[in-house]
């Protein structure tokens, strides 16, 4: 009766009061950091690079809102930048996935039990996707709670 299976569901989230508390590279480095704040949540911290120019992104944590903060970069809006983890420089572009909108190329960070979260790499481009990829039971759990909270 139990089916093991993986399942793997697309949400589509507009509220706002989901926010990333945990994002990892794929060598399982933490991307959160606790010092810079946007919205009143720990950042979401990358390297970025553009053209020849180098520095880093705070991108802000709650689904749905874009206060990110640019350091040592300024990028115009159209740019596409390259993601990298600020600790071991692996690129965070996600090589099977481009943006539904604008077919730029799309970052992806790890989130704890397999989920991830991926979006666009192109400034000003707001398309971004949350993909849940958990077994049967936290399924359940997850629309019993209505909330997104333990899986991110
Ligand atoms: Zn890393
Ligand atoms: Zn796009």
């Amino acid at each position: 009766m139990s089916k093991k299976e993986k399942i793997q569901v697309e949400l589509e989230i507009s509220t706002k009061s989901v926010n990333v508390q945990h994002a990892f590279c794929q060598n399982g480095h933490s991307l959160i950091d606790p010092s810079v704040k946007i919205n009143g949540f720990a950042a979401i911290k990358v390297k970025i690079r553009a053209k020849n120019q180098e520095g880093l992104l705070f991108l802000d944590p709650v689904y749905g809102s874009y206060n990110n903060i640019e350091k040592g970069v300024t990028t115009p809006k159209g740019t596409i930048v390259e993601m990298f983890c600020p600790e071991c420089d692996v690129s965070l572009t996600d090589e099977h996935e481009v943006c539904q909108v604008c077919s730029s190329p799309m970052f992806v960070f790890h989130l704890p039990k397999e989920s991830i979260i991926e979006g666009c790499l192109k400034k000003g481009c707001m398309f971004h996707k949350l993909k849940i990829v958990d077994g049967e039971h936290q399924m359940k759990r997850l629309f019993e709670d209505s909330t997104l909270e333990s899986f991110l």
